[in-house]
């Protein structure tokens, strides 16, 4: 189901152009217009959902393939040294597109692009207790 004012529904729709390099009958897979490299994309599906929770199992697993595929194309016709697959849910996650969507990064070397984090020092009961609220039964 598309949204009307949603404008990855539109793009992946083919109602507003793009620079696809992929299509099948559930995705759009499209460069993105502010790349953190050369050859930076989005793997956009066709039907309107939120984010990674709201995307159905067969969906999320058909997103992974494709996934695998676009970077093992990109690798090969970029020559990129490596790659970075990114998936942001929420604002404070760095979600600024209310549609789903993978990100598929290609890096090279002296990119100078950075996709990391600060590491913390949890104590280990802390690490402790956060397994056994994640593990938890309901
Ligand atoms: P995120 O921050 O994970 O929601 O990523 C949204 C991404 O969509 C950003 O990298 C934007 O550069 C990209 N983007 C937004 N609008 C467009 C558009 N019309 N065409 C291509 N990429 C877009
Ligand atoms: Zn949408």
């Amino acid at each position: 189901m598309r949204k009307d004012d949603c404008i990855f529904c539109k793009i992946a729709n083919g109602e507003i152009p793009s620079r696809t390099l992929y299509e099948d009958e559930m995705f759009r897979v499209i460069l993105d217009l502010g790349p953190a490299t050369r050859g930076h994309a989005l793997i956009i599906p066709k039907e309107h959902f939120l984010n990674l929770y709201e995307l159905p199992e067969e969906w999320c697993a058909k997103a992974f393939v494709l996934a695998k595929r676009m970077a093992e194309q990109m690798m090969e016709k970029l020559s990129c040294d490596g790659f970075n697959l990114v998936q942001n849910n929420g604002e404070v996650a760095g979600q600024t597109v209310s549609h789903f969507h993978i990100h598929l990064i290609p890096r090279y070397q002296e990119d100078g692009q950075k996709i990391s984090w600060e590491q913390t020092e949890p104590a280990p009961e802390e690490l402790d207790a956060v397994r056994e609220a994640i593990c938890r039964e309901a």
